[in-house]
């Protein structure tokens, strides 16, 4: 039995949800299928929350009917014969009662992580029904009854195997159709995983049920080497080990939520990557093995602020870190690269909110300089440290850029590097050039 997750553009139109149909009906293994909500309507939803917060009823009022007609018409695409019609009509007449309701409740943030449950109820609903139109039967599961997170908001994996309803999975062609996304909590109410967290549900459930393989569908064959909004030429990678897709999904790699791979990491299921668009494309497939392999990809991440810490106090002391990273969780504010030297400390973050205070705080230390506009640029990989010449390699290929902070060995998969952003895109073309020989500079 296998998961499969297809996230909202696949399932955004009557044809993409046609695609997606013909992708899960392709043989005969049994399939638990995780859909999002149709691509805009959680956008919308949130939109919805916020003008109901803010008491606008009007412009709630013109988006639900706005939203209401959008579904209308996709209905009317996506079902033939007039009783798949209407069945889809009532499907989206029972949702936007609700929603339309919602404008004269008082709002609580209870209410809002209800009305954001309805884009992947409807989608998961009017797929079912395109599945009866092509003679197939896929079962409707409402996640509701088995995904749960705990008071510290972490999800429930126990609960989920336990609760899941479907418990033999032999039936040739079988497939069971649930929400991504959505869940209760401790309490019992409606809440969910965070934006971008159908993938997320779809690795919960195949750690759960201890799938044979979780597969995420998107828009793209896989992980690539390189940004392909900056570099010319990118080609996907076929393998990763779990550490590796952890280290690039965190530096901006988006097509795969970086939560969801400690489940399956953890319960030891293979991700593959697809591309619904191309479905017979190789994809890239994510596992437990480890190779010796060198540079498998580059990422970078922007909007980074350095913060560096003079201080002779430093020589000589200890405990003089701890105190600097005090500062940083009082600020709620995670650190991501750090390196030290006898007299200084420098270290990133990428989230500036708090960076006055943080500043003021860290004065009594020693001098402290800013750097703000700074990238990192993360080597992914698998580095033995007995392999000499990689750090070589990468040095070599950027002779031309200042680097402004290096860190490696924090572990045996990254090399990060920060640099001004104005040397981003020169960074990584020579990257692509010299280490994945893909392109001229
Ligand atoms: N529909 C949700 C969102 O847009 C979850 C997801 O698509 O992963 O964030
Ligand atoms: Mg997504």
């Amino acid at each position: 039995m296998k998961i499969l997750k297809f996230g909202g553009t696949s399932v955004g139109s009557p044809e993409r949800m046609n695609q997606v149909a013909s992708i899960i009906s392709s043989d005969d293994e049994p399939k638990v299928v995780v859909l999002s909500a149709v691509s805009g309507t959680t956008n919308s939803l949130v939109q919805l929350g916020e003008y109901l917060k803010s008491g606008d009823k009007n412009s709630a009022r013109t988006l639900v009917d706005e939203l209401k007609a959008k579904y209308d018409a996709f209905v009317d695409e996506l079902l033939q014969s007039d009783e798949l019609k209407a069945k889809g009509k009532s499907i989206i007449d029972e949702h936007f009662t609700l929603l339309s309701s919602a404008i004269n409740l008082s709002f609580n943030e209870g209410l809002s992580k209800e009305l954001l449950a309805q884009g992947e109820l409807i989608s998961t609903k009017l797929f079912v029904e395109l599945l009866n139109q092509k003679g197939l039967s896929g079962q409707w599961l409402n996640a509701l009854d088995f995904m749960r997170i705990n008071e510290d908001d972490e999800p429930d994996i126990p609960h989920i195997a336990q609760n899941f309803p479907i418990k033999d999975f032999t039936i040739p062609g079988g497939l069971y159709i649930t929400q991504g996304f959505i869940c209760k909590n401790e309490k019992g109410e409606v809440d969910n995983l965070k934006r971008g967290g159908s993938d997320y549900s779809a690795s919960l459930i195949g750690a759960a049920l201890e799938a044979s393989e979780v597969q995420i569908w998107t828009d793209i064959d896989g992980m690539h080497n390189n940004d392909p909004r900056v570099v010319k030429k990118t080609v996907s990678i076929s393998e990763l080990s779990f550490n590796e897709a952890a280290e690039l999904a965190y530096f901006g790699a988006k097509i795969l939520h970086p939560a969801s791979i400690l489940p399956a990491q953890k319960y030891d299921v293979p991700v593959r990557l697809l591309n619904t668009m191309q479905p017979e494309a190789r994809g890239t497939i994510i596992t437990s093995k480890e190779q010796d392999t060198g540079i498998k990809a580059v990422a970078a991440k922007d909007g980074i602020t350095a913060i560096k810490i003079k201080s002779t106090r430093m020589l000589l002391a200890y405990g003089f870190l701890r105190k600097i990273f005090e500062v940083f969780e009082k600020y709620k504010t995670p650190v991501d690269m750090i390196t030290t030297s006898e007299v200084a400390v420098s270290l990133t973050i990428d989230d500036d909110t708090n960076l006055s205070k943080i500043k003021e705080e860290l004065e009594p230390f020693g001098t402290i300089e800013i750097d703000t506009n700074q990238s990192i640029i993360c080597l992914v990989g698998d580095f033995v440290s007995d392999r000499p010449g990689i750090v070589k390699q990468v040095f070599d290929s950027l002779t031309e850029i200042p680097v402004r902070m290096i860190s490696y060995g924090g572990s045996r998969h990254n090399i990060s590097v920060l640099i001004n952003s104005q040397y981003k895109v020169n960074a990584l073309q020579c990257l692509n050039r010299d280490v994945f020989q893909l392109e001229e500079v």
